[in-house]
């Protein structure tokens, strides 16, 4: 499927040369995916090469089956229905009652999903597997919950608790991480494997991915970087630390600078407060402007100047700067220039020029990568599913 998925058009005979399987094995699988409608036939890719008898080509049918990306962050939360090819169907935002209740935000959640899925016909047995990124810290296997200081989320089995709610399998990613294997995996920076991915909102987070494997840790932190030690003795810090990188080079630094707030986010109440303040200070058109455009810049060079480092040891072949201010073009522009100038040669992407995948996307194609195009897709179950409601027909 995947192959099929990857080069619209393969013909039973290309299949068969490159899973390394005989023209009648490969003809029996066809068969039973093309049954279950999750594949269907086209004119093949090679016509146009080949004289002589036509071929025909394989293609994922886009109605063959759909996932759910799902996404909490602590100021937005959202979820998305595509087909099994990654088309996004519709985005719908859920606006949480009282977002720091897992219980409560999870039936909000599930009744937009209900929705979704109601409104675009998507019979159950056609969903194939649910993808869930969240802004919080999760253990190895990802499937618990740690902490999620910013959504005020205490530590529970986040895995078990979804997958009880939807009677399907999900799989749970770190948001960060989760937009950083999109990009890798699916993304325009498809195949890479090296990467760098570094978010900036009120607070930093990031990713990396090196050898085309997710760097964890031995406390599943790597990446973590707004926490790493910048200024010895500095101002304090969310984590309660004094010093910190989100003390100097983040969005809360930049407020901080202009004296919109001089306390760091302690609670999920203050997360959020500081975090609208940040939107209305980014998005302002006012005379202070020029005073914004001033901090982000001071604090886009520091950005730079204490990651050089940690990016050298990375060696990424791309570093990609994203988030609110990653989308803000003095603080992306002035992270840039002094990395280049300090002497770091490798690719900056940045989204204030460029589209990275949204979160909810990024966790539709979590989804697709783990739970269809993967060794753990249930094909038996969605057959027989099918084959019923073709008997039932
Ligand atoms: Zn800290």
């Amino acid at each position: 499927m995947g192959l099929i998925q990857e080069h619209p058009g393969i013909d039973r005979t290309e299949l068969a040369l490159s899973v390394g399987v005989s023209n009648a094995a490969i003809t029996n699988i066809v068969n039973e995916l093309l049954i279950a409608g999750i594949v269907t036939e086209t004119n093949s890719q090679q016509n146009l090469k080949h004289r002589g008898r036509r071929r025909v080509g394989l293609q994922i049918e886009n109605k063959g089956g759909f996932v759910l990306g799902i996404n909490v962050l602590a100021s937005y939360v959202s979820i998305v229905l595509a087909d099994i090819n990654g088309n996004l169907i519709e985005e719908k935002e859920v606006k949480p009652q009282k977002i720091k209740d897992p219980a409560h935000t999870f039936s909000d959640i599930k009744t937009a999903a209900d929705i979704l899925l109601t409104e675009h016909r998507v019979p159950l047995s056609r969903l194939f597997g649910i993808g869930f990124s969240v802004a919080g810290y999760l253990d190895k296997k990802r499937e618990t919950l740690e902490r999620a200081p910013y959504i005020g989320w205490p530590s529970f089995h986040l895995k078990n608790k979804l997958q009880n709610m939807f009677g399907k399998i999900v799989t749970v990613e770190n948001v960060t991480r989760c937009v950083a294997l999109a990009e890798s995996k699916f993304g325009a920076l498809k195949g890479l494997k090296d990467l760098v991915l570094i978010r900036s909102a009120l607070g930093l987070g990031g990713a990396i991915i090196t050898g085309g494997q997710l760097l964890n840790g031995n406390q599943n932190f790597a990446g973590d970087l707004g926490h790493i030690l910048a200024v010895p003795g500095g101002k304090i810090c969310s984590c309660g630390k004094c010093g910190c990188l989100n003390t100097v080079a983040s969005g809360w630094a930049i407020m901080n600078k202009l004296g919109t707030t001089d306390k760091s986010y302690e609670t999920a109440n203050q997360f959020l407060t500081q975090n609208i303040q940040l939107r209305n200070l980014l998005n302002s058109e006012s005379s202070d402007k020029v005073d914004v455009n001033a901090a982000a810049v001071e604090a886009g060079e520091a950005l730079a100047k204490h990651l050089f480092t940690t990016l050298q040891i990375l060696n990424p072949k791309v570093v990609c700067l994203t988030g609110p201010l990653g989308r803000h073009k003095k603080y992306s522009e002035a992270f840039r220039n002094t990395i280049i100038s300090m002497g770091f040669d490798q690719k900056i992407i940045l989204a204030s020029e460029r589209d990275i995948i949204t979160p909810a996307m990024a966790s539709v194609y979590l989804a697709l990568s783990e739970l269809v195009y993967s060794p753990s897709f249930n094909f038996e179950q969605i057959l027989s599913s099918n084959q019923k409601r073709v008997v039932s027909k």
